[in-house]
């Protein structure tokens, strides 16, 4: 097919407070009463009854708390899968994800495995699933990831990490309600919003660049510019924005890709378990060479929220770890494409990415 025929989110939600509504979204599509909701929440939430006690539980229905401290392994799917199967008759009605972009990439993966062979890493890669995933569900916490549309589900596997990327990977329903951020901590706000800046800059200066990416990059950067620059936001809007923001985003970069920053970061977590966000601001910082315009405004919105990014991260770092790294980095082929074009290979070689990665 020479054009891709993408699947969307069907159904989405938008309002502060809309959290209350999730027992009617969820009511019709119960198939009886062995067959329970799964929701898996974020730990950071286990504590916190202004959430847990608005999850609309019944019957079997069950709450598992996830820590988001390691980001998403294949094997923490299989694990939660099997836990899942062995525990109920009937397969569930449905798998909800409640917290950043771990929580919704395990929800999306989970649905999927339930009802497909084998295990996770089988399908890391793009269109491997061949099955429909059980209904899913995806309410964000935090924003900027663009997990809510995106058409993948980013897992750490035996050899790589990488996504299943799958038309059965999309949520079958968001909910977006903004209250729910307003307790992230200062430093992750600014990570996984400037995950969400990066997709922008990654998508409009790319190659694969076109009409329908550019609207929703454009929309996107726009309206981090607003929260992270300009700073003329109430918080609430502040927060309403930057949700928008990580959608826009995230559908920008469902037509095209990402780029260097997120290539590189790839070999970064996956060798040094750095968080997405996180290892994408450390990268960014450094690659002037490939986005002068983006980097400068990024540094200016690092000045202003006082972020101070972690530094030595490679010092400590061997012959084989390097490695490592650059091989996982250099197999994130379409995103090397998108930044650089076909011909990418001659200006990122080891030896570049080796020089790169010194100095982070
Ligand atoms: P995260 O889900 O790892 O969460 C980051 C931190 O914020 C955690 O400590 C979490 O407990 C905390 N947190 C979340 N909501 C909170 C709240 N309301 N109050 C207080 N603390 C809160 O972070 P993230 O940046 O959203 O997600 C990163 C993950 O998303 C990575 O695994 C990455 O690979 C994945 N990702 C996926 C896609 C996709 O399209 N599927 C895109 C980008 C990133
Ligand atoms: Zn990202």
């Amino acid at each position: 097919m020479k054009f891709k025929n993408f699947p969307m989110v069907p159904r989405v939600v938008f309002g502060r407070g809309s959290f209350d509504q999730l027992n009617e979204i969820l009511l019709p599509k119960r198939r009886n009463d062995k067959a329970p909701f799964i929701f898996l929440i974020d730990d950071v939430f286990e504590n916190n009854p202004e959430i847990i006690s608005r999850i609309p539980l019944i019957f079997d229905d069950q709450i598992i708390f996830i820590s988001s401290d390691t980001e998403p392994k294949t094997v923490q799917v299989d694990a939660l899968v099997s836990r899942i199967n062995e525990a109920f008759d009937e397969k569930p009605s449905g798998i909800i994800g409640i917290g950043g972009g771990t929580l919704l990439d395990l929800a999306k993966a989970v649905a999927i495995m339930l009802n497909n062979k084998g295990t996770a890493d089988q399908y890391q890669g793009w269109d491997l699933v061949k099955k429909d995933a059980v209904y899913h569900v995806g309410i964000p916490t935090i924003s900027g990831t663009g997990a809510e549309v995106s058409r993948t589900t980013v897992l750490t596997g035996p050899v790589m990490k990488l996504g299943i990327n799958s038309d059965y990977t999309p949520f079958d329903q968001v909910l977006l309600d903004p209250e729910l951020t307003a307790g992230v901590p200062k430093h992750q706000w600014f990570y996984t919003g400037m995950d969400c800046y990066i997709h922008c800059i990654e998508s409009l200066n790319g190659t694969y660049l076109n009409a329908f990416s550019q609207s929703y990059g454009e929309k996107s950067y726009e309206l981090c510019k607003e929260v992270f620059y300009d700073q003329s936001l109430d918080e609430e809007m502040s927060r309403d924005k930057l949700m928008m923001a990580s959608w826009h985003g995230g559908m920008s970069i469902a037509y095209s890709q990402v780029g260097v920053a997120h290539a590189m970061s790839y070999g970064l977590s996956y060798v040094l378990g750095t968080h997405h966000g996180e290892g994408n601001c450390i990268v960014f910082d450094h690659l002037e060479e490939f986005y002068p315009d983006g980097v400068k405004l990024f540094k200016a919105m690092k000045d202003i929220h006082e972020i101070e990014l972690a530094k030595g991260l490679c010092a400590a770092l061997t012959d084989a770890d390097f490695d490592t790294m650059i091989r996982v980095s250099m197999g994130m082929v379409p995103l090397w494409e998108n930044a650089l074009g076909k011909d990418w290979q001659q200006v990122i070689t080891p030896e570049k990415l080796r020089g790169m990665y010194e100095k982070m």
